[in-house]
């Protein structure tokens, strides 16, 4: 299968342990988390509601929450698809390799998880305070 994800979500995915903003978006993220681990499934980068926020209760109208937030969520993507050629469809499993080692500091996260009210509940970033 294709999945379509938003740049930043990438990272979002390698942090999920099934909190999120009510139960229709936790069952899909789980579902979308647990078929990027499948080496059959391929990748489309973007830069706009992907298909995890099709099941979030924060986007109306293809925004998400206001156009403030939705303009620094933008932006966040655009940090990490700066790292990928956005025009191709990748591996899931080759593309979240390459996020464990392009995004292993966090430094290297700084300008993308520096808001994130998920901070505690985010293994990845947790990891990632824990190699401090
Ligand atoms: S709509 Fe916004 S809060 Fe909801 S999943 Fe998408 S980026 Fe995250």
């Amino acid at each position: 299968m294709n999945l379509k994800l938003r740049g930043h979500h990438l990272l979002c995915l390698k942090g999920f342990q099934g909190y999120g903003y009510d139960e229709n978006f936790v069952r899909n993220m789980k579902y979308i988390n647990s078929k990027r681990k499948d080496n059959s499934t391929t990748i489309t980068l973007l830069d706009c509601p992907d298909d995890i926020c099709a099941s979030c209760p924060n986007l109306k109208n293809n925004v998400c929450e206001d156009e403030t937030q939705n303009e620094r969520i933008i932006a966040m993507d655009r940090e990490v698809l700066k790292k990928f050629d956005v025009k191709k469809e990748h591996n899931s499993i080759e593309l979240f390799k390459k996020v464990d080692e392009i995004f292993n500091t966090t430094e290297s996260v700084s300008k993308i998880c520096y808001e994130c009210m998920w901070h505690e509940k985010c293994l990845f970033y947790q990891k990632l305070l824990n190699n401090r």
